[in-house]
């Protein structure tokens, strides 16, 4: 491989989901931006099978997607609409039920595949002329200057940059080279991931049962299959992926308490270990971190890319707003200052469902139990929650409206 020093705008590390919506909208924008990953972006096929690994993409995501133009190369693979959501507790028989109607909307959000999303955010970015492409490369050095920073890459090549932003996932080299601490909390969970079909139609419905050992999600389809998240603590997934297909099989069907009947298993599992994670800055002069490089939460709201997407689209918004360098910690601490409540209440409220929903304690199931209820029951109060989960509140980013 050649060596090559380039000049750009912005340099994004990590061409997942989240580097390259934030590419995007930076192209969008006009600027030229440089991309760096270890890995090649996955190719979608054509009528390839369905992949487990899903977003539940909230409408505000969705209106990003629509901005940047990649909305349509989604729908054109496959996106799956759900209309309602359905969320019980085992103990109990309080439940909670959104439909979209309530918000005179079509749809409550889409199931859609992470390759989709991924290769449809390439295929646009693709389209653009301003784009420095490396892919696969290893990043070794992030030097910063009073200036512009320059990004030491395995190869040898050097890329120059006002600002660099890590988006390179929880395990962010940008933010290690970097020196920015993070804290991680292990949930000790596993999400078990698996594609499965289910003895009743899914009715283009999300269906999340809260057990002692864990939540389960079942996301659908268009294909009729669901996609499932079901976090567990690490022992018990330890067992349940010794078990053969059939085992496995009826144990998610006596978790999912029978709600579509009998479960078949349509793919491997794949499980994630599970964590709450938190950078102590997201940003430092020349320095942005963005999605999970930044932070992480536990899956059971379907947040954590969400939060990603409004990442990039309020750094976007800040940098289109600044008035001079966009490296500088003074326009970097603004995209900070508006990202890191949400986030940090995020973490807080799935800390509080893994941990309420997990007890016993009869006091805390009677308690959770009132709340379902309750939430269920109050209209104005369910419509706050339902317009925060979609992305739809009056705080939302200038690109998700
Ligand atoms: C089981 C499970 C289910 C989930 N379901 C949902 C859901 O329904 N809705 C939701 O909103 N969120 C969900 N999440 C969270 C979501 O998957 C993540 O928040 C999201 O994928 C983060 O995207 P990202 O682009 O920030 O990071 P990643 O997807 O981790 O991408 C990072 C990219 O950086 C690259 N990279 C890494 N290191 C380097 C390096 N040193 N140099 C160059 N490149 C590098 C990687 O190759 C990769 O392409 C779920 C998470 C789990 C575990």
């Amino acid at each position: 491989m050649c060596s090559e020093h380039v000049t750009v705008d912005v340099v994004v590390v990590g061409a997942g989901i989240v580097g390259l919506t934030l590419a995007n909208l930076l192209a969008k924008q006009g600027r030229s931006i440089a991309i760096v990953d270890r890995s090649e972006v996955e190719v979608f096929k054509d009528n390839q099978d369905y992949q487990s690994r899903v977003t539940a993409v909230s409408p505000g995501s969705q209106a990003i997607f629509e901005y940047v133009g990649a909305w349509s190369a989604m729908q054109s693979k496959r996106v799956s609409p759900f209309t309602d959501m359905h969320v019980w507790d085992e103990k109990g028989n309080s439940n909670i039920h959104f439909n979209a109607n309530d918000l005179q909307r079509n749809n409550l959000g889409h199931i859609v595949e992470n390759v989709v999303i991924q290769a449809s955010l390439h295929e646009n970015l693709q389209q653009q002329s301003d784009v420095e492409w490396f892919l696969p490369e290893q990043i070794s050095k992030v030097i910063t200057f009073q200036d512009h920073a320059e990004l030491e890459l395995a190869s040898g090549s050097v890329i120059s940059a006002k600002l660099v932003v890590g988006a390179d996932g929880g395990r962010s080299t940008v933010r290690n080279l970097t020196e920015i601490a993070y804290t991680e909390k292990s949930y000790q969970q596993m999400g078990l991931v698996a594609l499965v079909e289910t003895e009743h139609p899914h009715e283009n419905t999300a269906w999340q049962r809260f057990l002692s050992t864990g939540p389960l999600a079942l996301l659908p389809l268009n294909n009729g299959q669901c996609s499932i998240v079901w976090s567990v603590s690490e022992d018990y997934a330890d067992e349940l992926m010794k078990l053969n297909e059939h085992e496995f099989a009826n144990a998610l069907t006596q978790a999912s308490n029978m709600q579509l009947g009998k479960i078949t298993l349509k793919s491997n599992c794949v499980a994630f270990p599970l964590v709450s994670g938190q950078a102590d800055s997201m940003v430092q002069s020349r320095i942005a971190l963005v999605g999970d490089a930044a932070h992480a939460l536990h899956p059971l709201a379907g947040q954590g890319a969400n939060l990603g997407f409004t990442d990039a689209a309020v750094l976007t918004d800040v940098l289109e707003h600044a008035k001079r360098d966009i490296g500088s910690l003074k326009v970097l601490r603004k995209y900070e200052r508006a990202r890191v409540g949400e986030t940090q209440i995020m973490q807080s409220a799935m800390d509080t469902f893994v941990a309420a929903f997990g007890s016993s304690n009869a006091t805390i199931v009677k308690a959770r139990n009132v709340a379902l209820r309750t939430a269920d029951s109050i209209q104005p109060v369910k419509k706050f929650f339902m317009k925060h989960a979609m992305g739809l509140g009056k705080d939302r980013p200038t690109y998700a409206r």
